[in-house]
C-alpha cells in the first residue's frame, strides 16, 4: 500500500477489511501496488506474488492478444472509470468469470492511481450459459420434431409455435406478428368448438386431453388429419399457458383406408370364383341324382376352372406379401431358356387354342442360370395378359433376344393397349387400368413379375399405345 495515497483513513480500513469484494490498486501503467485480503481469498494469489507485476497477468492469453488490459487502462485514464466482464486467471491457472470496475483516483500529492473492484460472477455466468444451452437444446428439439407444438395463452392466442407449424400453416414465415389464429385452422365448426372448449377446460380444471381427431387446413389448402393433445404448461412464463400438440395422422389414416379397400376388393374377387364353385357343386349334385352324366362333366370342368382361378389368386396374394416384405427367394439352376419359353407357350396354347402365339427365337438353346419356375411364371403372365386384353386380336408375338450379358424376352399383342398416363403404374400392386376393371383379375400379376425380375437383378418394362396394343419386356443376366 503506498504511503496513505488517498489520505483518507477510512479508505485504508475499507481496503483491508472488505471480505466480499476484491480490490486491486495499481498505477496508471497497470503495475499492481496492492491487493486486499478478499482478493487473496477469492483468487489464491498472495500479495508478494502480485505486487510489482503488471495486472495483465490476470488476463487470459486470448484477451491479452485482443489488447484488453491496455484498452481498459486507456478508458479509465481518459474517462475516469471503466467496467468489464471477463475471465480472470487465478493462481492455479483456472478461469473465473468476474465483473470489474476500475476508477481513477488521486492521492494528496495529485498522483493518479487506479482502484479496481472485482466481483466474482462465475456461478451466475455458468448458470446463464447452461440456461442458454438448455434453451438451444429445447429449440433444436422443437424444430426437429414433426409434430406441431403451440404455446397458447389464456385467450387461446398462439404465443409460440415450432417450425412444423410455420411449415404447414404460415407459408414457412417465422413472423410472430402474422401468426394465424387457432380458430381459423379448423375445417369443421363442431370440431373447432369442441377443441377450443376442451382447451378452456384444460386451463380451468388443470387437466389436459389427448388424441382428439381433428381436420385442419394447411396453407396449401390441403386437409390433414391430426391427433390433438393439450396440457397445462407448468413453471414458465407468468399467466396460464397451455401446450397444444398436433400429431399428423393423415398418412396412417390413408394407409388404413387403403388396407381396408384392399381387403374389401380381395374378398370380393375371391368370392366370385367361390360362388361359381358352390353353384357348380349344387348343379353336380342335382345332375347326379337325375343321372345326367354328360352335363355333370361340364359342371365338374367349370368347377375346376374356378378352383384354379381361386388357387392362382391366393398364390399371387401369398407371393405378393413375400415380395413386399423382401422375403422373396430364388432357386437357381442352369436351363435352356428357349425350352422354358416353349413350355410356357404350350401350356397357354392348350387352354387358349383360338390364339396364335408366334415365337421368334434368336437365342437358339441359350443356357442361362436363373430361377426357371419364376421366369416361366413371368412369361406365362405376359402371355395370359396379352390374351386377356387382346380385344379379340388373335396374334401374339413372343421374341427372344440376347447379347453377351443378358437375355431379353418380349410379348407383343395387338389388343387394348394402355393409356400413356397409366403406363408408369402397370407394375404397381393392385393396379388395374380403368377400362379393364370389369374383367377378371386382381392386379398382382405384373407386380409379382417386377419382384421376380428385380430379384434376378434384371429389367422389366412396357411399351404400349392405347387401342393399338402392348409389348411387355424383361431381361435378365445370363449368369
Ligand atoms: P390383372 O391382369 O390380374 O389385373 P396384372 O398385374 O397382370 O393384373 O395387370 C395389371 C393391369 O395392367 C391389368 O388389370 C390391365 O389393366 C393392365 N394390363 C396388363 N397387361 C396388359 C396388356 N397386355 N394389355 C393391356 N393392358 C394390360
Amino acid at each position: 500500500m503506498p504511503d496513505d495515497p488517498l489520505s483518507i483513513n477510512y479508505f485504508e480500513g475499507l481496503f483491508t477489511r472488505l471480505k466480499q469484494n476484491s480490490l486491486l490498486l495499481m498505477d496508471t501503467d497497470g503495475f499492481i501496488l496492492d491487493i486486499n485480503t478478499a482478493f487473496t481469498g477469492a483468487y489464491g494469489y498472495t500479495r508478494d506474488e502480485l505486487v510489482g507485476k503488471n495486472f495483465s497477468i490476470l488476463f487470459t492469453e486470448e484477451n491479452k492478444m485482443k489488447d484488453l488490459p491496455r484498452r481498459e487502462l486507456n478508458i479509465t485514464l481518459t474517462q475516469g472509470s471503466s467496467s468489464d466482464n471477463n475471465y480472470l486467471v487465478n493462481n492455479e491457472k483456472k478461469l473465473i468469470w468476474v465483473a470489474g470496475e476500475s476508477v481513477l483516483l488521486n492521492d494528496q500529492h495529485g498522483t493518479p492511481y487506479i482502484l479496481k473492484i472485482i466481483h466474482n460472477i462465475h456461478i451466475q455466468k455458468e448458470s446463464e450459459a447452461s440456461i442458454m444451452r438448455l434453451n438451444d437444446l429445447n429449440e433444436s428439439i422443437l424444430s426437429s420434431i414433426e409434430d406441431i407444438v403451440l404455446v397458447l395463452n389464456e385467450q387461446l392466442n398462439i404465443e409460440r409455435a415450432n417450425s412444423a407449424f410455420f411449415k404447414l400453416f404460415n407459408n414457412n414465415k417465422n413472423l410472430t406478428e402474422t401468426l394465424p389464429r387457432l380458430e381459423n385452422l379448423f375445417k369443421s365448426m363442431d370440431e373447432k368448438e369442441d377443441v377450443l372448449n376442451s382447451i378452456r377446460e384444460t386451463i380451468s380444471q388443470k387437466k389436459g386431453f389427448s388424441k382428439k381427431e381433428v381436420l385442419l387446413i394447411g396453407d396449401d389448402g390441403k386437409e390433414r388429419i391430426f391427433h390433438a393433445s393439450c396440457n397445462i404448461l407448468h413453471n414458465t412464463i407468468p399467466g396460464n399457458h397451455v401446450l397444444l400438440i398436433f400429431h399428423d395422422i393423415t398418412h396412417n389414416v390413408q394407409i388404413e383406408k387403403e388396407r381396408e379397400d384392399i381387403i374389401g376388393f380381395v374378398a370380393h374377387e375371391l368370392r366370385n370364383p367361390l360362388a361359381n364353385i358352390i353353384l357348380c357343386n349344387e348343379m353336380i349334385n342335382r345332375l347326379v341324382h337325375e343321372n345326367k352324366q354328360e352335363q355333370v362333366l361340364e359342371f365338374v370342368s367349370r368347377s375346376n376352372n374356378n378352383t384354379m382361378r381361386l388357387n392362382k389368386m391366393i398364390s399371387e396374394l401369398n407371393d405378393s406379401t413375400k415380395v413386399n416384405s423382401g422375403n422373396f427367394t430364388l432357386e437357381y439352376s442352369t436351363f435352356n431358356v428357349s425350352e422354358m419359353v416353349k413350355e410356357a407357350i404350350n401350356t397357354i396354347a392348350i387352354l387358349q387354342p383360338a390364339y396364335d402365339i408366334i415365337l421368334n427365337d434368336n437365342v437358339h438353346g441359350l443356357e442361362i442360370r436363373a430361377d426357371r419356375y419364376r421366369l416361366m411364371q413371368v412369361v406365362t403372365n405376359f402371355l395370359t395378359n396379352s390374351i386377356k386384353y387382346s380385344n379379340g386380336n388373335v396374334n401374339i408375338y413372343i421374341s427372344l433376344q440376347s447379347d453377351r450379358e443378358s437375355v431379353t424376352v418380349s410379348v407383343k399383342d395387338e389388343g387394348l393397349g394402355i393409356a400413356k398416363e397409366q403406363l408408369p403404374l402397370v407394375f404397381e400392386r393392385f393396379f388395374r387400368a380403368e377400362k379393364t376393371r370389369n374383367m377378371e383379375g386382381i392386379g398382382l400379376g405384373l407386380f409379382l413379375c417386377r419382384g421376380i425380375i428385380k430379384a434376378h437383378h434384371g429389367k422389366i418394362w412396357v411399351e404400349s399405345e392405347e387401342g393399338k396394343g402392348s409389348t411387355f419386356y424383361f431381361s435378365v443376366p445370363i449368369s
